[in-house]
């Protein structure tokens, strides 16, 4: 400093030989350290004139040093009035203090470092430019400013831990993620108890394990480190960290820098998928029905990925036979066809497609109900078809047992059928013969009977008379068996001829022929306006009211008047005509055993009668394909009805 001092006091070793003044040695020694030392050197007298410029201040000026001696600054440079340079050297001058300072040169754009020292005389200024260094620090500074804006803002936590272990720094993430200010954080070391770290499963996680130990080890970067930490509020959380070595400017390892993220919520989903997909995979593995899963390629290719154990259980297929073939070499033949068109119509469709599916597999020919559906990946595409199959080969195996069988009983009903029609009609024809046949020898009796009644009844004392009254009553009973007999027997021998007859004409008749026994017992027989015309055969249907109009006179009550309606209902093409009376009534269990023959409910001595009657209405109606039924109540009276075909 003083030597250069000195120099500014001195003049400029070209301006000596012009100005032809003499030099001590030492301002020729002094000179020529001027000139040789590196930095610019300037020095200006009082009134700011260039008194010496050295080689490399001409340089950096742009100008000869010999055209600056005796120039003005002010004049040379006037663009520098107000620049930071031009103030410092007024300054200088002014207050007679040195003045080191770096800035920019605006004029030039170009940063200088300038050393001021004045003097009264003037002023020695050593300078030297700077920019290259200047920019390359702005340039840095830049760098550093993005650097750290990128490490604020990134999601993920930074921080830098020193050879020692300690924290040194954190990010606003950092903060976020640990819970703590970077204050805290800084702290601790990265092993602080504090942060109660533990394996991701809750053990004790060793600290040779952590990313800092083994960087520092092993001077390597470690990748996706996982372990739970526990948050301020006592919330468990699972950190995944990535560390890197950091080195210092004599490239020791000088600590590590880490990026944590917090994968809590990330782990919580990524368990959830792993149940549900082991829930999944077990219903997969467990369920009686088949399951399959097809990649779906172009052109009609479909390919099984993968299939469940039922599926193998079902074909008696091995997996390798299966797995990453096309349908077409798993399939049965007859089944492609069909399984294709399906395929496509679920993908073109986009829902689930169900079918019925026939199939011989080497386990034998099996029945399936088959459903596929399309599954999508994100851009629209359906990658895969979901199938299953519902066995039904047992249910369709019954069915088809069950339709054999019905046939079978069909054929025998048929068969029985024809065997009872036979026998009926040779019991009928064997009845109608004996009923016939005892009519001549019954006729004989009652002939003889009549004759011992005329001539000789008077000739028999008391217990004759009454053996023989007897007889003569027998044998008047047995004459309306026979004749009831035959009458039943008779009933469909001839062609039953179908007509429209008036169900109001049949009963006009009927009137007649019971209005005398209705008079003499005091009763009244009611008949409808409205009955319709039917179908059937006038002999058939007279023997059918005519039998139920007797039952009803004949089951009446004796104390009350008897009193017989007969109605009719029309539905569509159905009659149904109800004979009601008001008479004894017939006990519930009597109600179907009644149109049996011969069966009756009462002795010959409280209401006569053969145990025909009914029998003969029931097989009338049954030949013009109707029914007949009874509802009565004991005491209560009763209701037959027939139902027979509207005309
Ligand atoms: P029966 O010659 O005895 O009248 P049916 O076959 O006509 O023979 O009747 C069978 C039995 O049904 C009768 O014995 C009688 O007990 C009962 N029955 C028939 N119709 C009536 C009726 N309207 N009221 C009460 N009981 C009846």
């Amino acid at each position: 400093m003083t030597n250069r001092k000195v120099a500014t006091k001195q003049t400029a070793r070209r301006s000596k030989k012009d100005n032809k003044e003499s030099r001590a040695p030492d301002h020729e020694s002094m000179a020529s350290i001027l000139e040789r030392i590196s930095d610019a050197f300037v020095a200006f007298d009082a009134q700011m004139n260039y008194i010496y410029v050295n080689e490399r201040g001409g340089e950096l000026l742009g100008r000869k040093p010999e055209d600056l001696i005796g120039k003005n600054y002010w004049k040379e440079y006037p663009e520098a009035k107000d620049t930071p340079f031009a103030d410092a050297y007024v300054r200088a001058l002014e207050t007679q203090t040195p003045i080191q300072f770096e800035n920019y040169y605006a004029p030039w754009d170009r940063w200088f470092e300038n050393r001021i020292y004045p003097s009264k005389d003037g002023l020695a200024i050593f300078f030297t430019e700077i920019t290259e260094r200047k920019r390359a620090e702005i340039q840095l500074h830049a760098s550093e400013e993005r650097l750290e804006r990128i490490v604020e803002t990134i999601p993920d936590g930074i921080m830098i831990v020193d050879r020692e272990g300690a924290i040194s720094y954190a990010n606003s993430s950092a903060e976020r993620i640990l819970g703590l200010t970077r204050a805290t954080i800084t702290e601790r070391s990265y092993n602080d108890p504090k942060w109660k770290i533990a394996s991701v499963d809750g053990g004790p996680f060793p600290d040779e394990d952590l990313p800092f130990s083994r960087v520092m080890t092993s001077s390597q970067a470690v990748y996706g480190v996982e372990h739970a930490i526990v948050y301020p509020d006592g919330r468990r959380i699972i950190l995944s960290i990535n560390a890197t070595p950091m080195y210092d400017a004599q490239s020791e390892l000088a600590g590590m820098i880490a990026s944590v993220t917090d994968i809590t919520e990330h782990k919580r989903a990524e368990e959830t998928i792993e149940a549900s997909e082991r829930r999944l995979s077990l219903i997969f593995d467990t369920v009686s029905d088949v399951i399959f899963l097809l990649s779906v390629e172009p052109e009609d290719c479909y390919r099984f990925a993968s299939v469940n154990p039922t599926f193998l259980a079902v074909t008696g297929l091995k997996p390798e036979r299966v797995i990453g073939k096309r349908i077409e070499e798993v399939l049965p033949e007859t089944a492609r066809a069909l399984v294709i068109s399906k395929y496509k119509q679920a993908i073109l469709e986009n829902k689930t497609v169900r079918w019925e599916e026939v199939s011989a597999y080497p386990t034998g020919t099996l029945y399936g109900e088959v459903a596929v559906t399309p599954a999508w990946d994100a851009a629209g595409v359906c990658t895969h078809l979901i199938g299953s199959v519902h066995d039904i080969t047992e249910i369709r195996r019954a069915e088809e047992e069950i339709r054999k069988l019905n046939q079978e009983l069909e054929q025998r009903v048929a068969e029985r059928t024809a065997q009872l029609q036979t026998a009926n009609k040779d019991l009928e024809s064997f009845s109608y013969s004996v009923s016939h046949d005892l009519r001549a020898p019954l006729r004989a009796i009652s002939g003889f009977a009549e004759i011992i009644a005329r001539r000789h009844r008077a000739s028999l004392n008391e217990e004759g008379q009454h053996y023989f009254d007897n007889i003569v009553q027998a044998s008047e009973r047995m004459g309306h068996l026979i004749d009831d007999l035959l009458n039943y027997s008779r009933i469909g021998r001839g062609a039953v001829r179908r007509g429209t007859i008036s169900l109001r004409d049949v009963l006009a008749h009927l009137v007649k022929d019971f209005a005398a026994r209705l008079k003499d017992i005091g009763g009244v027989l009611e008949i409808a306006n409205d009955l319709p015309t039917v179908i059937g055969d006038k002999t058939l249907l007279n023997q059918v009211f005519t039998n139920l109009l007797e039952n009803a006179l004949t089951y009446r009550k004796p104390d009350t008047p008897s009193r017989i309606s007969i109605t009719s209902q029309t539905e569509n093409k159905a009659v149904i005509i109800r004979v009601s009376d008001n008479g004894i009534g017939i006990p519930t269990e009597y109600h179907e055993k009644i149109f049996n023959i011969f069966q009756r409910l009462h002795s010959e001595d409280d209401y006569p009668g053969t145990g025909i009657g009914l029998a003969t209405v029931k097989k009338s109606v049954e030949l013009l394909g109707g029914d007949v039924w009874v509802e009565s109540e004991v005491g209560r009276g009763s209701n037959f009805f027939i139902h027979l075909t509207k005309e």
